[in-house]
Order: structure tokens, then C-alpha cells, then sequence
């Protein structure tokens, strides 16, 4: 008999193909209790390796996420070519000098929260012939830590977007850790609308159910799917 040591990090129960269909189940019940469509899940694979990716694309995931740019660019592109139809979501802040890569590389960025941001994409839009869906991600709770265009400066960063010729789907935000989500999620769903904006890219591990309750178009799940992180990604 073999002594625990160490507590192991609490990881999600079953194998990866019943971890997705239970994170689906809920989305699906929550998003029909708030009479809204089913979102996409986007499964977060920051840090996992391609082993551990592997088993969710064989259960029929096919919205993936990740928030660093080279960690992308060497993952993905040999799962994308074993798999043509996957999708691919870059959630993270990103360096204007990287928009030719990430827009060649991602299938939608969450992270637009600037104007040389939007000027950046735009012109490495044109030049590659294709633009990604893109969300302009919001500080929600204005947290001077954290990513995303003041919700003042919303109006201003939207129409130097649409000046620029970049189509915006939706707004995303990570409401602040330690508070009750919901009110986030109704504000962000309420600047969509107001905007006419028809996606809102909300909700993770821990409030993924609220965020489908509330209207989410878009769920970003990572530690629910794959376990927790070992290795601090931002
Ligand atoms: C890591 C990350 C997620 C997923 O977080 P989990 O809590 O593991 O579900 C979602 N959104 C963003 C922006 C992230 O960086």
C-alpha cells in the first residue's frame, strides 16, 4: 500500500468524454431555463497537451480556445489539419505585432480592446484576405488589473472598428473573481444589445451555468473539461 503524500488538486470527475457531456447538459438546461439558445463551448486548453486535447475532439468537440499565441502556434496547427472542422479561439491580451499571426492562425479573437489594436487587425485582415469573428472584450468591472476597453470608451471603440472596416460579433468580459457573476453578465448583455451586437462570450469553469442562464452566445470552459491547471498561464 502506497501513503498519500499530498492532497492531489480536486479534478473533475469521469473521463473527457463524460466531462463533456455533463458540461453540455448544463448548458443545455440552463440556457433553455432562460429561454435562450444553446451557447457553443469553447473548451480552454491553455497548458494541456495535444494528448489531452485528443480525447475531447474524439467525443465530438470541435470549439477550442487558448490565450498565448505561441503556445497556439505550436499546438494547433498539426490537430487542425488531423481535424479540418475545428475552430479556433485565441481569449487572451494580444501584442498588436502579432495580429498577422493570430489572424492566419485563429478562427475568432475575444480580446479587441484597443484602438492600435483594431488598427493592427485591420490591416493584417486585409492583407490575408479574411477576418476571424471578433469580440471586443470589456472591463466589466473596471479592474485596473485586468484586460478590456473601458465600458465608457465602448461606443468610441466600436465605431473605430466599424471605420475600419472590421465586423464586431459581440462583446466578452471575466467579471472580478470573488463577486456573484450575475449582475456582470446581465450589464454585458445589456451593452450587446444596446449596441446591436447579437453574441456575448461569457462564463467559465465556475459560472458557466449562470452565464448560459443569462444569455451567453459563447461559454469559455477550461478546468471543468480537462482538470486543473498545473502551470500559472495569466
Ligand atoms: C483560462 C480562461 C478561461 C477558462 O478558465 P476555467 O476557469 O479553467 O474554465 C476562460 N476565459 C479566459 C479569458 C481564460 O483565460
Amino acid at each position: 500500500m502506497k501513503l498519500a503524500t499530498a492532497m492531489p488538486a480536486p479534478q473533475p470527475a469521469g473521463d473527457a468524454a463524460q466531462r463533456l457531456a455533463e458540461v453540455n447538459r448544463l448548458l443545455a438546461s440552463e440556457s433553455a431555463a432562460g429561454r435562450h439558445r444553446q451557447p457553443r463551448l469553447i473548451a480552454i486548453s491553455k497548458t494541456f497537451a495535444p494528448a489531452d486535447i485528443r480525447p475531447l475532439i474524439a467525443a465530438g468537440q470541435r470549439s477550442f480556445g487558448e490565450n498565448r499565441v505561441q503556445e497556439a502556434a505550436a499546438k494547433w496547427p498539426e490537430l487542425k489539419a488531423q481535424t479540418p472542422d475545428i475552430e479556433l479561439h485565441l481569449v487572451g491580451q494580444l501584442q498588436s505585432n502579432k495580429a498577422a499571426d493570430v489572424v492566419a492562425l485563429f478562427d475568432a479573437i475575444h480580446s479587441v480592446d484597443r484602438p492600435s489594436l483594431v488598427a493592427a487587425l485591420a490591416r493584417a485582415c486585409s492583407a490575408a484576405g479574411r477576418q476571424p469573428q471578433l469580440f471586443v472584450q470589456v472591463n466589466i468591472g473596471d479592474e485596473p488589473q485586468k484586460g478590456g476597453v473601458a465600458i465608457g470608451l465602448l461606443p468610441e471603440l466600436l465605431a473605430a472598428s466599424h471605420a475600419a472596416g472590421l465586423e464586431i460579433s459581440g462583446l466578452m468580459a471575466v467579471p472580478p473573481a470573488d463577486r456573484d457573476p450575475a449582475p456582470y453578465f446581465a450589464l454585458l448583455a445589456k451593452l450587446a444589445a444596446r449596441h446591436d451586437l447579437p453574441r456575448l462570450s461569457m462564463g467559465m469553469s465556475s459560472d458557466y451555468d449562470i452565464a448560459a442562464r443569462l444569455g451567453a452566445t459563447d461559454v469559455r470552459v477550461g478546468s471543468a473539461l480537462f482538470g486543473i491547471r498545473s502551470v500559472n498561464s495569466g
